[in-house]
């Protein structure tokens, strides 16, 4: 584990162009600001969040679809943060949303804990959520989704920004 100021940019920028290169069913739409922060990370373990994200998001558009990957600066204040359990301050938000199956409401609490699955035996190990909220919440950030059945999901996670320079 080794936390160093990463920019993020960087590797949503690698990490979405090695996964849109054999997936050409999925249009991938990368909105990245030129002045974003750097944040605190373990590089290989947030590339590992991202992957985890759009492996999920192919999986919900089995006849393809638009994911959007996107990544802002933003200020939490104390009624920002409180939801995600983490401080208030200077955060990096990354997002990755999907036009596919979205989440019914009745799943949405389990989704984030070890082997849930909706995938069927022997498809999905249910591990990739729960790694992902180990690793942002070792990070000191938050993660959540907003989903609407039918329309899609938006999973976003915050990470903590650098006080230092990349
Ligand atoms: P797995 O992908 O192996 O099923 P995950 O922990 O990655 O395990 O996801 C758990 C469950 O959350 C999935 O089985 C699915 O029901 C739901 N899920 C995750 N991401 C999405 C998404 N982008 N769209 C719809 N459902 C999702
Ligand atoms: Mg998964």
């Amino acid at each position: 584990y080794e936390v160093k100021p990463t920019d993020l940019n960087d590797l949503i920028k690698s990490g979405a162009e090695m996964f849109g290169r054999t997936r050409k069913e999925i249009q991938i739409q990368q909105k990245l600001p030129m002045d974003l922060w750097p944040v605190d990370a373990d590089r290989g373990q947030i590339e590992q969040v991202l992957l985890n994200l759009f492996i999920n998001a192919w999986h919900a558009m089995p006849d393809g679809g638009d994911l959007v990957v996107e990544a802002r600066n933003e200020f939490l204040d104390e009624n920002d943060a409180t939801p995600y359990a983490i401080a208030p301050g200077r955060y990096v938000r990354v997002s990755v949303a999907d036009t596919g199956t979205g989440i019914e409401p009745a799943v949405r609490p389990m989704i984030f804990d070890p082997f849930f699955t909706t995938k069927g035996v022997g498809k999905g190990t249910g591990l990739g959520l729960a790694s992902a909220y180990g690793i942002i919440k070792n990070h000191q950030g938050g993660i959540d989704v907003d989903s609407e059945p039918g329309r899609g999901s938006v999973f976003f996670f915050y990470l903590p920004a650098s006080e230092k320079a990349v």
